[in-house]
């Protein structure tokens, strides 16, 4: 029966499955004859054939925004990862968002923060804060925005139009159940409306019956053109920030940009770092003392074994525009496996990113109590690093 399976000759000569099997090399494992998804099966090599260091019960801590219910609205799109999709993901929410040239996501606010982070193209964000004071601001590639829990705002794309990342601090969060000044005015008594403003009934006719959320608008001219000037002045801390701008922390398998409260103080609550990883490297083995880490890919593709203590281990492969967890204090690493530099964002919900390098802890443990109880080779103990190297090579010698 095997041999009606198509086989071809891979780089080494040897006969391989065309279609990918969850067969090991060690012989474990058989045929997959079944219905199946090859397509699938294809883009996740790690999952269909685990390592054999793989081992126990971690639950899926992965899904890809692709899987996802796509609301379309004139103007844009929007699509969301929460507790729903990843039950995993307690701490944080995501929004994949896009705006046409002119789209706008609504004047709104919600009961938690939002940071992002612009994929492509230009928006303008503009809020008030609770003395007055207020945020306008164009944003473009690599920039970050943050408004504090239930701090109003709007966002509207410009000339080419954009798309973002928005991270919520609370992973049941979500994007199609905020409070929208729209939604409000559709619920509020026109006699109240009139009250309020101080003006006739008669001023409300046009206003709209249900929540707008997104619609689509003419393209702003210069801020200098649209910038209201508040007798309060304009917010303290800078609801922005230009990560690209940042020198990043470079090592020989790539670089890493970090940003928290600390270099963005108005982002108390959200904490991130922009990581690359060249083809050939990964971001070596580490874990988070201080909060469960929800991971964005922009690029590429890569793999990332998570370590949850006694005994389990888990494998997933990932692509851009998926997402990625790691539960608080768990070990990992994200190994790029294709020929693109691999691009991703980790986020935490905290004022401040933390991180443990497992090298540098055996660095600036005592050599004898590191040697002793792993058995560590003398090369091993030779090669360990002080200073922190996020990303390192992969192979770092020897095999290619
Ligand atoms: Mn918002
Ligand atoms: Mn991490």
């Amino acid at each position: 029966m095997n041999d009606d399976i198509p086989k071809s000759k891979n780089s080494e000569g040897k006969k391989q499955w065309v279609v990918p099997q969850p067969i090991r090399k060690d012989g474990a494992g058989g045929l997959d004859l079944g219905p199946r998804d090859v397509l699938r099966d294809l883009q996740n090599p790690d999952m269909l054939v685990p390592p054999p260091t793989d081992a126990g019960l971690l639950p899926n801590l992965r899904m890809s925004f692709s899987d996802t219910h796509m609301q379309l609205n004139d103007g844009g799109w929007s699509r969301e990862i929460t507790v729903r999709d990843l039950p995993i993901a307690t701490t944080l929410a995501g929004v994949n968002m896009s705006l046409t040239p002119g789209g706008v996501r609504e004047l709104h606010w919600h009961q938690q923060s939002e940071w992002a982070y612009m994929i492509w193209g230009t928006a303008r964000v503009t809020s008030v804060d609770q003395n007055g004071r207020n945020f306008i601001a164009d944003v473009g590639p690599g920039d970050l925005w943050f408004f504090p829990k239930g701090l109003p705002h709007s966002i509207q794309g410009l000339e080419d139009g954009c798309e973002f990342l928005l991270v919520f601090d609370d992973g049941s969060f979500s994007d199609l159940n905020t409070l929208s000044i729209s939604d409000w005015f559709a619920h509020t008594p026109v006699d109240i409306l009139s009250a309020n403003f101080g003006v006739p009934e008669a001023a409300f006719v046009g206003r709209p019956d249900e929540q707008v959320y997104i619609y689509q608008d003419t393209v702003p001219g210069p801020i200098s053109t649209q910038a209201i000037s508040s007798p309060y002045g304009t917010v303290p801390l800078s609801f922005t920030y230009r990560l690209l701008e940042q020198t990043p922390i470079i090592t020989p398998g790539g670089s890493v940009r970090i940003v928290d409260s600390t270099n963005f103080p108005a982002s108390t609550t959200v904490a991130a770092a922009l990581v690359e990883i060249l083809p050939g490297a990964m971001r070596e083995l580490h874990w988070h003392p201080n909060a469960d880490e929800w991971q964005y890919y922009l690029t590429g593709q890569g793999r990332m074994t998570v370590f949850g203590g006694n005994g389990t281990a888990r494998t997933f492969d990932v692509r851009a525009g998926d997402v990625g967890y790691v539960p608080v204090a768990m070990g990992h690493y994200v190994q790029n496996t294709g020929t693109d530099t691999l691009w991703f964002l980790e986020i935490f919900r905290s004022e401040r990113f933390e991180d443990i390098s497992l090298n540098q802890w055996m660095a600036l443990t005592p050599k004898q109590l590191v040697k002793d109880n792993i058995h560590a080779a003398p090369e091993l103990m030779d090669a360990l690093r002080k200073e922190k190297w996020p990303v390192v090579k992969y192979p770092p010698f020897g095999k290619k």
